[in-house]
């Protein structure tokens, strides 16, 4: 997912290329808004943490970029790519070095296993949004 802050800062066509010239095939792509009740539903694994309203309020704030994205390794390349939670800490060249604000407001979402991703695909997109 590109988040809130990297679509209000018009950076969402800058993080879309850089997932294609990683290699990532996208395979389903949505641009939409999340209602706090479903941001909730998303990061319900986050709820007792004390971030988690912070979390809802702005993953709800704004357009996203929802995408399903193919590659051998996905998850653990597409994590080296976005780099770590907090930019202070990512790595130069990843997307949240370049674009994130801050641990809240970090530019992008990766799964964290392929069972979430699975999850997570269906979430947004039906069989018939996927090519
Ligand atoms: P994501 O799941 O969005 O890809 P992540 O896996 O790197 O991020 P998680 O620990 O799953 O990190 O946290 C989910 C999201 O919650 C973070 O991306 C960030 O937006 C927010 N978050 C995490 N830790 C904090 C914190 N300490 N303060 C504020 N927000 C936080
Ligand atoms: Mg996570």
């Amino acid at each position: 997912m590109i988040k809130p802050d990297a679509v209000a800062d018009g950076n969402m066509g800058a993080i879309l290329k850089m997932i294609e010239e990683a290699g990532f095939k996208i395979i389903a792509m949505k641009y939409t808004r999340l209602s706090a009740e479903l941001a909730g539903k998303f990061y319900a694994v986050h709820s007792e943490r004390p971030f988690y309203g912070e979390l809802v309020e702005y993953m709800s704030s704004g357009p996203i970029v929802a995408a399903i994205l193919e590659k051998d390794n996905a998850v653990a390349d597409f994590r080296t790519l976005i780099g770590a939670t907090n930019p202070a800490e990512a790595a130069e060249g990843t997307i949240r070095k370049l674009y994130a604000k801050s641990i809240g407001e970090n530019a992008v979402h990766g799964s964290d296993s392929d069972e979430n991703a699975a999850i997570e695909g269906n979430f947004f997109f039906s069989e018939f949004e996927r090519f």
